[in-house]
């Protein structure tokens, strides 16, 4: 089983079925969000009020700017369940939160709902924060804390709604050219904007810390750095897509494929096969049939004396839908798949016949031979 532990994350809650990750640095900004509240938000706008209670609501706010978060991207989660696209898992990073999903939406109208929803939600809470804030009965304290929630789930909601890619902003205005220009063109669209909209985040971060503003200088900066890798990112995989686009498995599978066999020990099939050619795996057949995949990773999980004593149809691996595909296959599907089986290679079978094998390695030297012939 993969371990779900990640070095930088906790999970810390599970919401209708969705694990809620909390980032490191998210316990930094918490405690700044908490300090400066406290120590300066609430005393300055708010002097008539107790000093005693300054700690608790700046604590408190602090906690509900991060349930707005939450529910800003649970916003995101419920609409996509809606569209048929689980979300993996939502992490709350330095500056807000990011919902995983498993894959992209399947057009542009989906796309469109989906990054609507969670400034939606932050607007509606804005408005309930507001309105609680100027209930007759609701104390001083009460209402300023309120007051602070409304304006940060406002700006939240601004905020995302910039229409640079991979925000919310980025991605509504990516699901609304999609119908229009196609998925590649609209993210490219969609990831430029986001590009200049990072570059003018940093530029505005330096401006700022020349100025003095040390806080929130380093702020745009941090915001506008992600920004930039994240719509580098996405434009990168618009450029993998159109690489792969048109390729089928048969185009970059390696045929005739060398084989082992299942009878032998996987002492042998080390001496006799990996050692010999340097590949990183092989079909397992018995007769003519083909019933596994024997990778390096499972000879090397043996020590030297098992090697001996283990057949290889006992440290193979059996030959299910997860490490198989069609010849017919696209690439890109493959590709997900292979990264998915965590093999590095898939089984290329047709009708039950093994037509060849295909790996990273083929299918990456496969990419570069196109590219430098161009096309
Ligand atoms: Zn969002």
């Amino acid at each position: 089983m993969a371990s779900s532990v990640r070095t930088d994350h906790i999970q810390i809650a599970r919401v209708l079925g969705i694990p809620i990750y909390l980032h490191f640095s998210w316990l930094i900004v918490f405690a700044l969000i908490v300090w400066t509240l406290s120590t300066g938000y609430f005393p300055a706008h708010y002097p008539d009020l107790p000093a005693s209670s300054n700690w608790a609501k700046g604590l408190v706010a602090s906690v509900l700017f991060f349930v707005s978060i939450l529910l800003h991207e649970l916003g995101h989660a419920v609409v996509a369940r809606r569209h048929g696209l689980r979300t993996r898992s939502i992490t709350l990073f330095i500056f807000g939160g990011v919902a995983q999903l498993e894959r992209d939406p399947k057009d542009g109208r989906a796309e469109f709902w989906m990054a609507a929803a969670g400034p939606g939600v932050s607007l509606v809470l804005a408005g309930i924060f507001y309105a609680s804030a100027v209930l007759p009965f609701v104390s001083a304290s009460i209402a300023a804390v309120a007051k602070y929630l409304a304006v940060i789930n406002l700006l939240l909601a601004v905020f995302n709604l910039v229409p640079a890619f991979p925000m919310d902003g980025g991605r509504l205005l990516r699901g609304a050219l999609w119908g229009s220009i196609g998925k590649a063109r609209a993210t490219q669209v969609a990831s430029a904007a986001g590009s200049v909209f990072a570059y003018f985040l940093i530029v505005a971060g330096v401006f700022s810390l020349l100025a003095g503003n040390t806080l929130s200088g380093v702020w745009y900066v941090l915001i506008g750095w992600f920004i930039k890798d994240a719509s580098a990112a996405s434009y990168q995989q618009v450029r993998l897509d159109a690489a792969l686009r048109g390729l089928s498995v048969r185009d970059a599978m390696v045929d005739p494929v060398a084989t082992v066999s299942s009878s032998g020990s996987v002492a042998e099939a080390a001496r006799e096969h990996f050692m010999r050619t340097g590949y990183g795996g092989y079909p397992v057949t018995r007769g003519d049939a083909t019933v596994g995949l024997l990778c390096l990773k499972d000879v090397l999980r043996l020590t030297q004396e098992e090697r001996e004593s283990t057949s290889v149809q006992g440290a193979m691996r059996p030959l299910t839908d997860a490490i198989v595909i069609d010849p017919d296959a696209p690439l890109a599907t493959a590709i997900a798949g292979m990264a998915q089986a965590g093999t590095g290679r898939l089984v290329v079978m047709q009708s039950d016949r093994l037509v060849g094998l295909l790996t990273l390695h083929g299918v990456i030297r496969r990419l570069k031979v196109r590219e430098e012939l161009g096309g």
